[in-house]
C-alpha cells in the first residue's frame, strides 16, 4: 500500500495559496489554504484504489490548469493579506459593477455606440441647433441601448441615446430617439488604405486631445464591448450618503494617485499607493456605464422633475477610455460629465459637470 502526496502552490500578484492531495489506498486527503497556514482538510474514501487514483489525477490536473505548480513545502513563506485587499473587504457593501467601454476606431456607422462620428438622424430630420443661441450643436456621443451588457438591458430604455452640446452656451442636450426597425450595426467593414492611414493619425489625436474631428464624422471610436469592474464611490459620497467613516476611506488614498505618486514613497512604506489604489483612482474618474458617479457638489440632489425620485447614474463621460494602454480621451481637462437618468421616466436626464 503506497501513500503519495502531491503538493502544489499558486503564488502571483493576487494569490498566495497551496493545494495538497494525499492518496492512501482508497482514501484521498485534500488540504488547501493560504501558504503558511494549516488550511482546511477534507478526507474522502473511494470503493477501490483505482477510483481513488483517478480522482487524485483529476484534482491535480484541474489545479495545474489554473496555474498551480509543483512546489516544495516551506520554500515560500506566509505573506500578510495585502492592505488593499483588507480595505476593499471592508467596503464590500458599497461595491457596484461599472462597465468600461472597449473601443475600436473605424468608419462611422449610423446606429453604432460611439464617440464622435455622426449622430443618426431620423429621415427628414436636420442636425439640431442650440435652443439658447441657435448655433449648430456639437455631437460626440451615442449609445445604442440594445448593445448594452445583458444585465443592463432595458434598465436605461431602448433606442439610441445621443448627447449634443453647445460649447458657446455650455448647455447639454441629451435625448433618446427610437431606432427604425431595420437598424443594425455592421460587424466588419472594409477599410481602404487611405482610411487606414487617416485612422492611424486620427485615433491617437482624438484620444489624447479634445476630440476635435477634422474628418467631419467620417470616423468614429466605436464601442465594441463592455468590461465589468468593481466600482466604489468617492469618499464624500460614501460618508454623506452611506455613513461610511471618513477615516476608513481617507486611508484608501483615493485621491488621484497614479504611477508617479509611487515614487514619493519608500518601497516598504505602508502608505505607498498599491497598483489596486491606482486602478481604483482611475476607475473613479474614467468613462463608464453605470457604477458609481464621481463626487460633485450636491450630486445627490438630482431628482426627476416629474416624479421627484433621485436619479441613477447612467453614464460618466470622464477622464477617458483605456485604449492600447493609453489612458485618456479628454474632452475637457478639468471636468467630467455625469449623466443621470430617472429609473421611471427614461427621457428625463440631468447632466452634471464636475471639476476634478
Ligand atoms: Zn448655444
Ligand atoms: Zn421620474
Amino acid at each position: 500500500m503506497t501513500r503519495e502526496t502531491t503538493y502544489l502552490e499558486l503564488s502571483d500578484g493576487k494569490s498566495h495559496k497551496f493545494y495538497e492531495v494525499t492518496i492512501n489506498d482508497i482514501e484521498v486527503t485534500v488540504r488547501y489554504g493560504r501558504i503558511g497556514d494549516a488550511g482546511k482538510t477534507t478526507v474522502t474514501a473511494y470503493d477501490t484504489p483505482q477510483k481513488a487514483q483517478a480522482e487524485v489525477t483529476k484534482l491535480v490536473n484541474s489545479k495545474l490548469k489554473k496555474g498551480y505548480e509543483q512546489a516544495e513545502k516551506g520554500d515560500r513563506t506566509k505573506q500578510p493579506i495585502s492592505r488593499g485587499d483588507r480595505r476593499l473587504a471592508r467596503l464590500n457593501h458599497l461595491r457596484r459593477t461599472g462597465w468600461k467601454p472597449l473601443i475600436k476606431p473605424t468608419l462611422d456607422a449610423p446606429f453604432a455606440s460611439k464617440y464622435l462620428g455622426k449622430p443618426w438622424l431620423s429621415p427628414g430630420a436636420t442636425h439640431p441647433n442650440c435652443s439658447g443661441c441657435g448655433g449648430a450643436l456639437n455631437f460626440h456621443f451615442q449609445l445604442n441601448l440594445q448593445e448594452l451588457p445583458e444585465s443592463l438591458q432595458g434598465k436605461f430604455g431602448t433606442g439610441l441615446f445621443q448627447l449634443f452640446t453647445c460649447y458657446s452656451c455650455y448647455k447639454h442636450f441629451p435625448q433618446i430617439v427610437a431606432l427604425p426597425e431595420s437598424a443594425s450595426t455592421p460587424s466588419e467593414v472594409e477599410i481602404s488604405a487611405e482610411d487606414a492611414a487617416n485612422l492611424s493619425t486620427w485615433t491617437p489625436y482624438v484620444i489624447q486631445t479634445s476630440g476635435i474631428d477634422d474628418f467631419n464624422g467620417r470616423y468614429m471610436l466605436q464601442i465594441v464591448g463592455w468590461q465589468p469592474f468593481d466600482d466604489y464611490p468617492f469618499y464624500e459620497e460614501a460618508q454623506e450618503t452611506y455613513g461610511t467613516e471618513y477615516t476608513e476611506y481617507e486611508e484608501m488614498l483615493i485621491f488621484h494617485v497614479d504611477e508617479r505618486d509611487r515614487e514619493y514613497y519608500d518601497e516598504d512604506d505602508p502608505d505607498r499607493p498599491t497598483p489596486i489604489d491606482i486602478q481604483l483612482a482611475w476607475n473613479r474618474t474614467a468613462d463608464k456605464l453605470s457604477g458609481w458617479e464621481y463626487w460633485g457638489q450636491q450630486v445627490e440632489h438630482h431628482y426627476c422633475r416629474i416624479c421627484g425620485q433621485p436619479m441613477q447614474l447612467f453614464y460618466q463621460l470622464g477622464h477617458g477610455v483605456e485604449y492600447e494602454g493609453n489612458q485618456g480621451l479628454d474632452y475637457d481637462r478639468d471636468n467630467l460629465m455625469l449623466l443621470f437618468q430617472c429609473a421611471e421616466h427614461k427621457d428625463e436626464f440631468n447632466c452634471y459637470c464636475s471639476a476634478f
